[in-house]
Formats: C-alpha cells, structure tokens, sequence
C-alpha cells in the first residue's frame, strides 16, 4: 500500500498545515535527468542546476494514503530562466510524469535533508498514532546527514542511544499497526480515487 499524488487534494483545514492552500497548488512535469539518483531531490537538483543552469526552487509535494493520512514532502524542484518549475528526481510511483508542488520560500534544509509531515484527515485514535510516529521518525532522521543511510545496518552512523531505542520502538509500533491502519485506508478509498497499489488506475477499476 503506498502513498499515492491524488488529483485532488483531501479535505484538511487550514490550520493543520497552512501552506496547504489549493490556489498555491501547481502541477509541474518530471522532467528525465540522466544523473538522478532516486529520492535525493536536493542533489538531483543541485546537479542539473551547475550543469544546465536554472534556480533551485523549495516547496511542498503532497500525496495520501487513502483519505486517512496526507503526506507533506519538503522537494527541491528547478526554476528555469523563464519562471516554470520542473523537477528532475523520479517518482517512486512509475506512471507518475508530474508532481503537485507547492513553492515555499521559507523551508530550511537540516543536514542536507528537508522536512517531512504527516497528517490525519479523520479522527481516530489509530490514524493520530501513526501520523505522530512518522512525524517523530522525520524527526530523528532530520538530525543526521543525507549522506549517511539510516536504513541498513551495515551503514556507519552511529545514532545516540537515546535516538536508537526511539527507532526501535517507532517500528516496533509501525510493525504492530500496519494492518489495521491499512484496512481503515482500504475502506476509505473512493471508486475513482488513484488506486494504492501505484497502478495508475482508478480504484474502482483495480483492486477493489
Ligand atoms: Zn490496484
């Protein structure tokens, strides 16, 4: 089950997130960049822009599970010389050629890695859980260096102990919910929603 970009963007209120305005919403193309490396859009975009040129613009790329989680990525995407954005980093979901992207002057970068949020659209006890532990998760990965990989052992970081047993329990919960919080998701798709197994097609047309 995956976070997929839906055409339109969940109900939320304001003040969950304030950027999150759809008037500020622009859908931008993915434009192929034979250097990309999956993910890293900082680098990806640092190095299209000191071999083509063009700005390095911040902002925020949305994507939900369901309508029970949104997804709020700080991206790095280009600016050309004429003011259109594009972004040169691939998406996870293949079929994806553009992404919904929100310009953000005012996003700071923490050792080379940009924040992430997550977000409950509906009320319930499981749904809050979830979305403060993938909060808490950004949170600690917020305090190394993109460089380094938190995900394999074999890597060299070395996380404090007080932030190791943070992760420990993080996926041990993560772990624990999965599945409940997978059939809310399931049960809260709507017949044309983009269907979560990143297909391309609507839900109703898929795996429902
Ligand atoms: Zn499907």
């Amino acid at each position: 089950m995956n976070f997929i970009q839906q055409k339109k963007i969940p109900n939320i209120t304001p003040q969950l997130f304030p950027c999150i305005n759809n008037k500020n919403v622009q859908t931008i193309p993915i434009k192929k960049f034979e250097w990309a490396r999956d993910k890293n859009c900082n680098l990806n975009a640092q190095n299209y822009t000191d071999n083509y040129g063009g700005k390095l613009q911040l902002g925020w790329r949305y994507s939900s599970l369901g309508n029970v989680l949104l997804r709020i990525v700080a991206h790095c995407v280009i600016k050309d010389d004429d003011g259109k954005l594009f972004c040169v980093t691939p998406s996870e979901n293949d079929y994806e050629k553009t992404i919904n992207f929100i310009p953000d002057d005012s996003i700071i970068e923490y050792n080379g890695r940009l924040p992430s949020y997550t977000i409950p659209i509906i009320n319930n006890t499981l749904i809050a859980e979830w979305a403060k532990l993938e909060c808490l998760h950004s949170e600690v990965r917020m305090k190394y260096s993109s460089r380094q990989s938190l995900s394999d052992n074999t890597s060299s970081v070395k996380l404090t102990d007080e932030d190791s047993l943070k992760m420990t329990f993080i996926h041990k919960r993560f772990h624990e919910l999965i599945q409940k919080v997978e059939l809310l998701a399931l049960n809260s798709y709507q017949p044309n929603d983009l269907c979560h197994c990143a297909s391309g097609l609507k839900f109703k047309k898929c795996c429902k």
